[in-house]
């Protein structure tokens, strides 16, 4: 994996907190100003190395096999669709252009980009949630959102991924 770019961000306000945080391809890290140099290259490598960290923690473990992710969408069903949203197969496909997944309601498959492999477990959920919701409800009408916002994260996910899109210059909107 490359090394991510890194901005340092001083802030004479800031006394103790270091912080990072992702921007788009860039990490930025927010130092206090009278920090050193010394210092600095600590924080800087100590706050990637805890980023990455978490960032792994965060990933689904349905990331690592079409199976995977076959089971984590009879969990999601289970839990937030009555149970009713039964796909015959989900497969993760290389990157498409302009969609995060897709799903063909009359054969109930469903085909996840594998831009979203690396994405936090709770994102990926709210795709998997939003094709399984397909499966019942062709369409974005009321009642298809009805369904999805019974997963909670729904808004927050959706921010995420356009975000996601804007940082990585894709015409990925918001329908998946
Ligand atoms: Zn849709």
């Amino acid at each position: 994996m490359a090394e991510p770019q890194v901005e340092v961000r001083r802030s004479a306000r800031r006394r103790r907190m270091v912080s990072a945080y992702r921007e788009g391809d860039t990490v930025v890290v927010l130092l206090p100003a009278r920090m050193s140099r010394v210092e600095e290259e600590h924080w800087v490598k100590e706050m990637l190395s805890r980023l990455q960290r978490s960032e792994t923690r965060r990933r689904s473990p349905a990331r690592t096999s079409d199976e995977a992710l076959l089971a984590r969408c009879g969990e999601l069903s289970t839990r937030y669709l009555d149970d009713r949203a039964t796909p015959t197969s989900v497969r993760w496909v290389p990157p498409m252009r302009t969609r995060w997944a897709s799903c063909t309601p009359a054969e109930g498959t469903i085909r996840v980009s594998a831009r979203l492999r690396d994405v936090p477990s709770w994102v990926l959920d709210y795709v998997l949630v939003h094709e399984l919701a397909h499966l019942r409800v062709p369409g974005h009408g009321a009642d298809f959102w009805e369904l999805v916002h019974r997963y909670p994260k729904t808004e927050r996910a959706m921010g995420y991924l356009e975000g996601l899109a804007a940082a990585a210059g894709l015409g990925i909107t918001e329908d998946v």
